[in-house]
């Protein structure tokens, strides 16, 4: 999945997921977990994590390597988060065949005022909004029950940071996921729902439903 900050890649990589049965390896999930509890990786990615900018492609690389070799990636997965870059693409290559790269296109505007009303689940991670998709019980988990919380990256001026991020390092993939004739534009506005059809009629149209 590929997209800017709060296009919902997040959202509809879960669920699609679900529906191939296949894992969702979300690199920013995994890193924050790194940083609750306070591994030595969580403690090196924080500090770039804080400012929204990129942390090292070692890193993130050994840790998507690790994750791609374990038993329940063996019938392929869904990477949320990664890759970031063309280093982290071209690492990419060496691990697999990219079937398939899904774009949410959103406008920037759209996007802060999604990610200004985002509320993580502090246990399984689920994301909510307070406007848009919010949770039955105020603060609290449809899934699991746990708190919800704003992380502390889609306060307005990290956001900005990470756009800018985005921008540098994360937008040339788009070009060269298209010269690989990979690349599915899909918009990412609309509703949860019919952004996910939109999603699975690309993934049938590509033989991979
Ligand atoms: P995300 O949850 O995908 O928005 O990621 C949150 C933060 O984790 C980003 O702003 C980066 O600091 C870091 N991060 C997540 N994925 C990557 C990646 N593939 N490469 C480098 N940094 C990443």
């Amino acid at each position: 999945m590929l997209g800017p900050p709060g296009a919902g890649k997040g959202t509809q990589a879960a669920r699609l997921a679900e529906r191939l049965g296949v894992p969702r390896i979300a690199t920013g999930d995994m890193l924050r977990m790194e940083v609750n509890s306070s591994t030595d990786l969580g403690k090196r990615a924080e500090r770039y994590m804080r400012r929204g900018v990129l942390v090292p492609d070692e890193i993130i690389i050994e840790m998507v390597k690790r994750r791609v070799s374990q038993e329940d990636c063996q019938g392929g997965f869904i990477l949320d988060g990664f890759p970031r870059n063309i280093r982290q693409a071209e690492a990419l290559e060496d691990l697999g065949t990219v079937d398939i790269v899904l774009y949410l296109e959103v406008e920037e505007g759209e996007v802060v005022e999604r990610l200004s009303g985002r509320r993580s689940c502090s246990n399984c991670q689920a994301v909510y909004h307070v406007r848009f998709s919010p949770p039955m019980m105020g603060g609290k988990c449809d899934r699991c029950g746990g708190d919800l919380y704003q992380r502390e990256d889609d306060r307005e001026k990290v956001v900005r940071q990470r756009f800018q991020t985005y921008r540098e390092s994360t937008q040339p993939l788009v070009d060269y996921y298209e010269t690989k004739s990979v690349l599915e534009k899909v918009s990412g506005d609309g509703t949860i729902e019919q952004i996910s059809q939109n999603l699975l009629k690309v993934l049938q149209s590509r033989g991979l439903l």
